[in-house]
């Protein structure tokens, strides 16, 4: 049974809730304000935790009480810490304001900025042939590249959530084993609005495998040896934030315990259902029995 190992962003999310967002220049009083762990590299981490793998987190955090915060919630969820150390200056925080279903984001990366090379190589000296590596996009992108090469060398399972998406050197995508755009990300890639022609592009560069997450619609899955669609299990959409996390989290996990991807993918599916079931970002990432059991009924 193998581990997954995410290196990628950390944040603290800062949450105003209000009854209506504020226009330009103006004040409004809000009603709640939440302080929790987020960033993409850490949601991930939690959700394979949750999903059953052994997960260690790789990534910095600040000196500062955000830290404390994103910290308390990798450990709480699970998810081994040894690996993220603190920086000078402060944590990375996503700035959220929510009201009435609508949200507007601003994110700082501030200690996730300092994520490198040499703190890459040093995370990847412990790991194993068999252990996935999951990466995405919200820590300097020539240090992914760079883990992508070096966890590819390593004998690793490469998982890369190019999220959000930005340019990346042409050459990344050989040392890639499965890439998880949505269709946003996947277009901005790729240039191609067409799904078969995304998932081409990516095959072409020399991605293994593609899965194109089509949030209530499914997936797009594609190999060198043809393609294949899986349709959504169909559920009530409550929150739809952090589906695709619960999804490449769950789909790390479930391949590090050695399952083969065409049983992964409908596993991850479930777990990104179930994720949309629920309000928020990490509360709303499933449990292995959660997911399981969901897999069961639909079956
Ligand atoms: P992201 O959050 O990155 O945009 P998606 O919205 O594509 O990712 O969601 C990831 C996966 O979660 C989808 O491929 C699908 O399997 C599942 N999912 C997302 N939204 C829904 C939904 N409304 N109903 C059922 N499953 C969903």
């Amino acid at each position: 049974m193998g581990r997954v190992l995410v290196i990628g962003s950390i944040t603290c999310d800062v949450t105003a809730f209000a009854d209506r967002l504020p226009g330009r220049g103006e004040t409004v009083l809000g009603r709640e304000l939440t302080l929790v762990l987020g960033g993409k590299g850490a949601n991930q981490a939690v959700a394979a935790a949750r999903a059953g793998a052994r997960t260690a987190m790789v990534g910095h955090v600040g000196r500062d009480p955000f830290a404390e915060i994103a910290l308390a919630g990798l450990r709480d969820n699970g998810v081994e810490t040894d690996q993220v150390t603190p920086v000078d200056g402060p944590t990375g925080v996503a700035h959220i304001r929510v009201a009435d279903g609508e949200n507007d984001i601003v994110i700082v990366p501030l200690a996730n900025d300092h994520v490198d090379a040499a703190r890459v190589d040093q995370a990847l000296a412990q790991a194993e042939p068999g252990d996935v590596l999951l990466l995405q996009l919200e820590i300097p992108a020539a240090t992914t590249a760079h883990a992508a090469r070096a966890g590819h060398e390593a004998g690793l399972l490469v998982v890369l959530d190019p999220a959000p998406a930005v340019e990346l050197p042409e050459s990344v995508w050989a040392d890639v084993d499965v890439v998880t755009p949505n269709e946003t990300e996947a277009a901005a890639i790729t240039g191609e609005t067409d799904e078969d022609a995304a998932a081409r592009w990516f095959l072409d560069r020399g991605v293994a495998t593609v899965i194109l997450t089509l949030g209530g619609h499914g997936v797009l899955m594609a190999t060198s040896g043809g393609s294949r669609r899986h349709d959504a299990y169909e559920v009530e959409a409550v929150d739809t934030t952090a589906a695709g996390d619960a999804f490449t989290g769950t789909l790390g996990a479930t391949l590090a315990a050695g399952t083969p991807l065409a049983e992964a993918v409908p596993r991850a599916m479930a777990a990104g259902a179930l994720a949309v079931t629920k309000p928020g970002a990490s509360p709303s990432l499933p449990s292995a029995t959660e997911i399981d059991t969901f897999l069961e009924q639909r079956a």
